[in-house]
């Protein structure tokens, strides 16, 4: 089948790892090799299925750099797979110490919201070209009805901008724009929340990021092998009664500085591990 994308500017496939939350909410690891690399992204091809904006942290395994990724969007299936954009939220992160080539005349698509029919001429970064030249979509805040939804490509004229709308506005993943920052500030309450972990008759209070409904991320100075079976409460909070609920660790990773990072999946009611078959 002929390749839809016409000769990826960045293409380059390396080691790549990628930490997050399916749309299940289940906690994954996955390693496999980046498809393209871009300024401010990458794209991969992951089996899971991921919620757009949902945030992932990407890893060059050889030098163990990491940095915290969101999910664009689903550019096509590739062999089985789906191709994802991840789009760093700290532009300036150069994981593959990449060297770019000058920054050309960006790419510009008028594109039309649908929640309010604002349209909208935007420039594209090379990553967010990327994934428009296959879906003709883009997932972006509108500052007309503020919400995040998925434009679509349109031949309809720009419609009249609001007060206070700047007329070169850019997408919310170009330039650093008002919806990131309100992301990492979420991100940095979510990264204050504490868990508690039952194992082999201790508990143990860890530093708790990335919760969802299946499961849940911390970090330690303690490493726990993958397939510990364990009991978690999270949110914790001290001198309440916190619910504990089975559960076990998917993978576990040695992060610069020492520390650990785990990956831990709630275990379902009649469900057995795959380590107790
Ligand atoms: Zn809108």
């Amino acid at each position: 089948m002929a390749d839809p994308i016409p000769t990826p500017r960045d293409k380059a496939q390396l080691p790549v790892e990628v930490i997050g939350s399916d749309l299940e909410g289940q906690q994954f690891f996955k390693r496999t090799r980046t498809v393209t690399i871009h300024r401010n992204g990458v794209t991969v091809s992951l089996e899971n299925k991921l919620a757009p904006d949902a945030e992932m942290i990407v890893r060059n395994p050889e030098t163990n750099e990491e940095a915290i990724a969101l999910v664009l969007g689903r550019i096509r299936e590739d062999f089985g797979d789906n191709l994802y954009g991840l789009i760093f939220v700290d532009s300036s992160v150069n994981l593959w110490h990449t060297v770019f080539p000058a920054a050309g005349v960006s790419s510009r698509a008028r594109l039309e919201c649908p929640g309010c029919q604002s349209v909208r001429d935007l420039s594209l970064s090379d990553l967010e070209l990327e994934m428009f030249e296959t879906t003709r979509e883009l997932r972006r805040a509108c500052k007309t009805c503020r919400s995040t939804r998925t434009w679509r490509e349109t031949t309809r004229d720009e419609t009249p901008r609001g007060p206070g709308e700047h007329p070169e506005e850019r997408s919310n993943h170009g330039a650093s724009g008002a919806p990131r920052v309100e992301r990492r500030k979420s991100r940095r309450m979510t990264m204050e929340t504490s868990a508690c972990i039952r194992y082999v008759g201790r508990e143990i209070i860890v530093d708790c990021e990335n919760i969802s409904k299946g499961g849940f991320r911390f970090t330690s100075r303690e490493r726990y092998s993958e397939g510990t079976r364990l009991e978690a409460a999270v949110p914790y909070t001290k001198f309440t009664t916190n619910i504990f609920s089975p559960a076990f660790i998917v993978y576990s990773l040695k992060m610069p500085g020492g520390r650990y990072r785990h990956g831990v999946t709630y275990t379902k009611p009649g469900e057995s591990t795959e380590w107790e078959r």
